[in-house]
């Protein structure tokens, strides 16, 4: 529960220091204004320069030379320096942009108090101001620093008035400058055309001019984040024409390869805007349906198939296409589960006999078989959302845990003499209380300390979002005892702040069996309760926490538990 310590987070800022100093670690997308890069720079510049000026220092000088100023700026150069180094990335755009003035009025600074004749010396700083300016903004901004940095140098000059052909100083020093900052510009602009360029040509698939698979692979991954916070369902369709070998080699490569382009087209057409259509290599595509359930990725890939068969009834071929659809969260959570799952669908399309789309059911791959009781059977996607359970509390490093929970809760459902039907909801329900927690970051699921308000913050939105998840299968009301199961009765519950009246009693029975189940778990910071304390712990909290007859009912059925008494050694999540 302590903080990590103090040695382990010196050693951790070391290492992300040194990352932070490193260049091409990561490629910018944009040439200019990248923020890393700037602060890099401005970190080694402001740091070798204060390094440089406080070496000179050492060396003859000018009688009247101001120390205490140049001290003052090599000081202050590397608090510029560190600046940069810790905020890196996160300081606000117009401290980087003025960062190069600040270096100029430094390097007046210098020339000013350096004392007579030093000026010209110090002026060779103002060569890395314009070369960083050009090299990190380019255009206007550049051009606006590079003329500062000529007139500081000449106001310095002007105002000291001792330094020996100031014209003729002046006037080769500022065009050298201004020389060396338009080079650099135009090396910049150069290398950010070829980066674009070759962004354009990674992003695309050149024969089809469909997204790449590195596109596929960015955009599946963001979509897929986006589902778990939300709760929407994504569907990915994986597509490959049919006897496609037999066509290359009637037809020969060309009309293979223009038979790639008709498919492409057909692709685009019939795909909504927001779909993503991508050629995953080869005679593969994809398609990335955000929103759409197992359903409507159907009928997309339905449509996709009618599209392709209508471009090609013209063609000396009529070539089709086999289609596999999978969809979060039924057919797995990860784009490795639903890449895979779509894969065995599109096998059982090409199986089943090619020219047709199959959504991916358990029987197609290998896989748990996960557990069919009562009316699990009677929602096709049910048995997902089981397995989907398990995952989570595989995740949480407490496999099982939820089983266990189902067990109270449907004991309890049965002596509070609910109708039979419901008891097998309420075991259901406890079993699925936490998918939710897909969505909740693992970094938060399996921290061990104390979270902080944004981690509480983000780890109570699971009731909602396995109400959401869950209410798509349409299993009675079981979505909302999920979303009831952190209420209290004295209304300081979530996510809603219900008050007792308004908390099914299905979802009062969830919390208490889920309280009881983590309370008697080991956890990794505590040993675990033994029953008689956790049920002391229920009934000091009954009326506040957990509903009075449901705790009851639960001290009453004390015999039965023992029974889980082995199952609490093991660790288990909230
Ligand atoms: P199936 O119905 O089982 O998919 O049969 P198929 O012949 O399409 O299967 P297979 O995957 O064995 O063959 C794929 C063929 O696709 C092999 C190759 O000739 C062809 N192919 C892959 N990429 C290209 C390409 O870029 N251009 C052309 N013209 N053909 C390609
Ligand atoms: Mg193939
Ligand atoms: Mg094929």
């Amino acid at each position: 529960m302590s903080p990590a310590p103090l040695s382990d987070r010196v050693a951790d800022w070391g290492r992300t220091a040194a990352g932070r100093l490193v260049w091409g670690r990561v490629v910018p997308m944009s040439v200019f204004e990248d923020r890393g890069t700037m602060a890099r720079t401005f970190t080694y510049l402001f740091g070798i320069g204060a390094t440089l000026l406080v070496f000179s220092l050492a060396l003859p000088h000018a009688p009247d030379r101001t120390l205490g100023v140049m001290v003052g700026v090599a000081v202050g150069a590397y608090a510029v320096a560190a600046g940069f180094l810790i905020g890196f990335d996160r300081l606000p755009m117009w401290s980087y942009r003025v960062a190069p003035l600040v270096g100029t009025i430094m390097i007046g600074l210098l020339a000013y108090y350096g004392g007579q004749g030093a000026a010209p010396a110090y002026a060779f700083y103002l060569f890395w101001v314009v070369l960083a300016a050009s090299y990190l903004f380019g255009g206007a901004l550049a051009a606006a620093h590079a003329l500062l940095a000529c007139a500081v140098y000449g106001f310095v000059i002007l105002i000291r008035g001792d330094v020996e052909l100031a014209a003729l100083n002046w006037t080769i020093a500022s065009g050298a400058l201004l020389v060396a900052a338009a080079v650099m510009a135009a090396l910049g602009f150069q290398v950010a055309q070829l980066v674009s360029q070759l962004d354009a040509v990674a992003r695309t698939d050149s024969l089809t001019g469909l997204a790449s698979r590195r596109v596929f692979e960015e955009r599946f991954s963001a979509e897929l984040e986006r589902s778990a916070r939300t709760g929407r369902a994504l569907s990915i369709l994986l597509l490959d024409l049919d006897w496609f070998k037999e066509f290359n080699d009637r037809f020969g490569h060309n009309a293979g390869d223009r038979a790639l382009v008709l498919l492409a087209e057909a692709l685009r057409r019939a795909a909504r805007d927001s779909d993503v259509v991508a050629r995953l290599g080869g005679e593969e595509f994809a398609v990335l349906a955000p929103e759409a359930d197992e359903r409507e990725g159907l009928a997309l890939a339905e449509r996709l198939r009618a599209e392709v068969s209508t471009a090609f009834a013209r063609e000396p071929a009529h070539l089709t296409v086999s289609c596999g659809v999978a969809s979060f969260p039924a057919h797995g959570i990860t784009s490795g589960e639903l890449l895979h799952a779509s894969d065995r669908a599109r096998y059982a399309a090409k199986e089943g006999g090619r020219n047709r789309s199959v959504v991916f059911s358990h029987e197609h791959g290998p896989g748990e078989e996960p557990e069919s009781v009562g009316i699990e059977g009677a929602s096709p996607s049910l048995a997902s959302l089981m397995s989907l359970a398990e995952a989570v509390d595989r995740r949480k490093g407490s496999p099982g845990n939820s089983r266990r929970v189902a067990g109270y809760a449907e004991r309890l459902a049965r002596s509070l003499n609910l109708p039979a039907d419901d008891v097998e909801r309420v075991r259901v329900a406890a079993l699925l209380r936490d998918v939710g927690e897909v969505g909740v970051a693992e970094s938060i699921l399996g921290k061990a300390g104390m979270l902080t308000d944004d981690e509480r913050a983000e780890l109570r939105r699971h009731p909602e979002i396995g109400a959401r998840i869950v209410g798509a299968a349409q299993i009675g009301r079981v979505d909302q005892w999920i979303l009831t199961h952190h209420e209290r009765p004295d209304g300081d519950g979530y996510p809603r702040g219900l008050s007792d009246h308004q908390i099914p009693l299905e979802g009062k029975i969830l919390a208490v069996a889920d309280a009881y189940a983590a309370m008697t778990a080991a956890r990794p910071y505590r040993r675990p309760f033994s029953s008689k304390r956790a049920l002391a712990e229920l009934q000091a909290r009954a009326g506040s926490q957990f509903d009075h007859e449901v705790v009851e009912a639960f001290l009453s059925m004390q015999g039965e538990l023992e029974v889980d008494g082995e199952a609490a050694a093991r660790p288990a999540g909230s």
